[in-house]
């Protein structure tokens, strides 16, 4: 990860919000406008599919269910990795290729704060050799959008975005508002954001010599990867991360209960999770479509493969979710199995397809049980009625059954586990 090479001026203080990832909106000259722009307040995911895609999800197409619309779906990579990128840096070759071919004026998307790298700060780009500075994951908030009426006052009328699921929403809420000539959003999916600070907690459980890692990742393969200063390399099994002595707070409810992992709304999604070590993609309209033609033959597209049954560990995760109470999942397993279960769990589990549909059937259940214990009265506005098929299937016990408008395009058991 590089450090900022351009720090913007300071930004105003959010409005205090009870579930609030400080997207910007609080902090823009009308803070009132999150009342109508928030992903946690009433969000309505088919209107907004139906109007930024062109079509509502296509039951024809199971996989859509899971992911969102979408015209075409790979596993990816850059024939040339780039450095400090997450993966191999699709998502800012992307932005980058948006700023040389002029299509925008501007990218907004976060760099990492000049005392902190791994502290997320917006920043609004317009050289594409900028770019580089922003490559990499970094956990935590950025109020990406307060920057959007700065962006305005500068004159930028056509402006590319990276930005993460509950940064879409807003955006896209407010989108037709802005008095944007042009908006190309590239998203990539996200799940367990936590706060910087608590990042570095996590950081000094890992390792004794967290100011020495450079990069982490929560791979596809059941593993996370620290990498450190000079080539040091460490992969960690999922079962043996110290889970336990996390506090309690540690993924926000925010988090815990979010209902878009796959970036819905975006023009383009850019994650890994489908990759099988790659990377992964899914164009969702045309002008995804445009902005990877931007990358030509720079980018090798493969169809994305899949492996193993997800029904099992589905279920195990919602069991251990439920045990908790709404808290943190608890692993009922002894800790001389973990390396043996570890080790064979990129081999046995789901894989591919099959572990992005696994990892959205546990954020859907996730988030029902989590309003279902923090905030039962949130659940029947926010969540929307495609979340609460991706369960059916799947024993949840106590889970307040939504009502008739919500269930009225019930009819397919998803959670069956299968395979294309
Ligand atoms: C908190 C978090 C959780 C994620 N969880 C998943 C997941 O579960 N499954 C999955 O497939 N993908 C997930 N991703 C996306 C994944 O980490 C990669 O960003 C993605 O695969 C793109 O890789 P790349 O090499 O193309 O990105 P790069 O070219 O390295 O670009 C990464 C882009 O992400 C932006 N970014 C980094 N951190 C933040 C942040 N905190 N807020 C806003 N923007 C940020 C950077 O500014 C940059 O523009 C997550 C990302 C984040 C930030
Ligand atoms: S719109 Fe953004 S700033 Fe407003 S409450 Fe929602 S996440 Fe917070
Ligand atoms: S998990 Fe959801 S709420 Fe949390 S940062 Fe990611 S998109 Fe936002």
């Amino acid at each position: 990860m590089h450090p900022a090479t351009a720090q913007p001026p300071p930004l105003p203080d959010p409005a205090p919000r009870d579930l609030c990832t400080d997207c910007g909106v609080s902090r823009s000259s009308d803070p009132k406008r999150c009342g109508r722009a928030c992903q946690f307040i009433r969000p309505d995911y088919a209107a907004m599919e139906q109007r930024i895609h062109g079509r509502a999800r296509d039951p024809q197409r199971p996989d859509e269910l899971h992911f969102g619309p979408f015209r075409q779906m790979y596993q990816a990579a850059l024939r040339e990795p780039r450095s400090g990128a997450q993966w191999t840096g699709i998502t800012t070759r992307l932005a980058e290729r948006l700023l040389e071919s002029d299509r925008v004026d501007a990218v907004l998307t976060v760099t990492g704060a000049a005392d902190d790298p791994w502290h997320p700060q917006p920043a609004l780009v317009t050289d594409p050799a900028q770019l580089a500075d922003c490559r990499g994951m970094r956990m935590g908030y950025a109020p990406l959008l307060a920057l959007l009426e700065p962006a305005m006052a500068k004159g930028y009328r056509r402006l590319g975005v990276v930005a993460l699921p509950c940064q879409t929403y807003p955006l896209r809420a407010l989108e037709q508002e802005l008095g944007l000539e042009r908006l190309e959003i590239i998203g990539t999916p996200c799940s367990d954001n936590t706060t910087t600070a608590h990042f570095h907690r996590f950081l000094e459980l890992l390792t004794p010599t967290p100011e020495q890692v450079t990069y982490l990742e929560f791979r596809a393969d059941y593993h996370v990867e620290l990498r450190f200063r000079g080539d040091g390399k460490r992969e960690i099994p999922f079962l043996q991360l110290p889970i336990a002595q996390l506090p309690a707070d540690f993924w926000p409810l925010t988090c815990r209960t979010c209902v878009d992992y796959t970036n819905a709304l975006a023009d383009i999604t850019v994650g890994y999770m489908a990759g099988r070590g790659e990377q992964w993609i899914l164009v969702r309209n045309p002008r995804g479509e445009a902005m990877l033609e931007l990358l030509g033959d720079e980018v090798r597209l493969r169809p994305p493969r899949s492996a193993g049954k997800r029904a099992g560990p589905v279920q195990g995760f919602i069991d251990n979710t439920e045990r908790a109470a709404g808290g943190m999942p608890t692993r009922g397993m002894p800790n001389w199995l973990r390396p043996i279960v570890g080790r064979l769990m990129p081999y046995v589990g789901p894989r591919g397809l099959e572990l992005a549909r696994a990892r959205l059937e546990m954020k859907a259940a996730e988030t029902l049980i989590h309003l279902h214990h923090k905030a039962p009265r949130r659940a029947r506005a926010m969540v929307p009625e495609h979340v609460y098929r991706l369960v059916e299937g799947y024993r949840i016990d106590g889970l307040e059954r939504p009502e008739p408008r919500r269930r009225r395009a019930r009819g397919r058991t998803f959670g069956s586990g299968g395979v294309d």
